[in-house]
């Protein structure tokens, strides 16, 4: 199965990460006048501001703020660490709202040496603790299963079911999943999962990049769509078929491309948005 090819970069939103060396104002100059349709901003990029007014700035781009990245890591082995990981993820909610980001992304964290069921527990805890004020300003919590090479220190959610495990565990109408290729395309279950994340209402981001033969370096050697081994039109056709409609979210972490010229980049990624997504 094969997804309908993108003829338009309307879908394309992009992470300020992905062209780190750019400021969110550059960002968002280059974003725009590239004809990207959303960007999902990250909170570094918001430090030193006013983020209610880089929020007006992105709306007088016309761009659409697709998330705000990110909030998680709920475990701790102390409950100061837990009660400070909550406070930070409320921060997070007031940041999104006063950005006008509709959603977080939650990298949930995990602590080397702790049971992965005790982390589990203690992300669920920790997003319920939250969930109150993300009520308060309507903002959504997407849970981003992450890769099980990431399983010791920054996330024992690492499958779209431990997700959707702790969804139903939640049963909240905010609480969602955050589908992101480069954590999930191995997953024999995948097609079946994302079926049932749609059938639930909860697929709310589905982020796109590509995984390099040989991986030289665990976080920041990701490739551009098409550089890789990830079937993406099929799980784009898998996310489609359970009824998304949101933003392709490209979230590359890469030195190597962080090297090079940005404005190059980003040039190469609406090539691979609209020949390999
Ligand atoms: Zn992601």
């Amino acid at each position: 199965m094969s997804a309908i090819p993108l003829t338009d970069t309307s879908k394309l939103c992009v992470h300020t990460i992905t062209t780190k060396p750019w400021s969110v104002e550059e960002a968002m100059d280059k974003y725009a006048e590239a004809g990207v349709g959303g960007i999902t901003v990250w909170r570094q990029w918001l430090e030193g501001r006013k983020i209610s007014e880089v929020g007006d700035q992105l709306r007088a781009c016309d761009l659409e703020i697709v998330s705000l990245c990110r909030g998680g890591f709920f475990p701790a082995a102390t409950s100061q660490g837990l009660e400070d990981a909550i406070e930070d993820n409320r921060l997070a909610i007031r940041e999104a709202a006063e950005l006008g980001a509709p959603m977080i992304v939650l990298v949930c964290g995990a602590v080397p040496g702790q049971a992965l069921d005790e982390s589990r527990k203690q992300i669920a805890d920790g997003i319920a603790a939250a969930l109150p004020l993300a009520e308060d300003y309507n903002i959504r919590l997407a849970i981003e299963p992450l890769h099980p090479m990431y399983a010791d220190d920054r996330s024992a959610i690492n499958t779209m079911a431990s997700a959707n495990e702790v969804c139903d565990r939640l049963d909240h109408p905010l609480v969602g999943i955050a589908a992101d290729v480069y954590h999930i395309w191995w997953d024999p279950d995948l097609a079946e999962q994302i079926r049932i994340t749609g059938e639930k209402n909860r697929l709310f981001a589905y982020h796109v990049c590509d995984w390099m033969t040989p991986t030289t370096d665990l976080l920041n050697d990701r490739g551009l769509m098409g550089e890789g081994c990830i079937p993406l039109e099929e799980i784009r056709a898998m996310v489609e078929k359970a009824g998304f409609t949101g933003f392709n979210e490209v979230e590359v972490f890469s030195d190597r491309w962080w090297a090079r010229d940005q404005d190059e980049f980003l040039t190469e990624i609406k090539k691979a948005y609209l020949n390999h997504t």
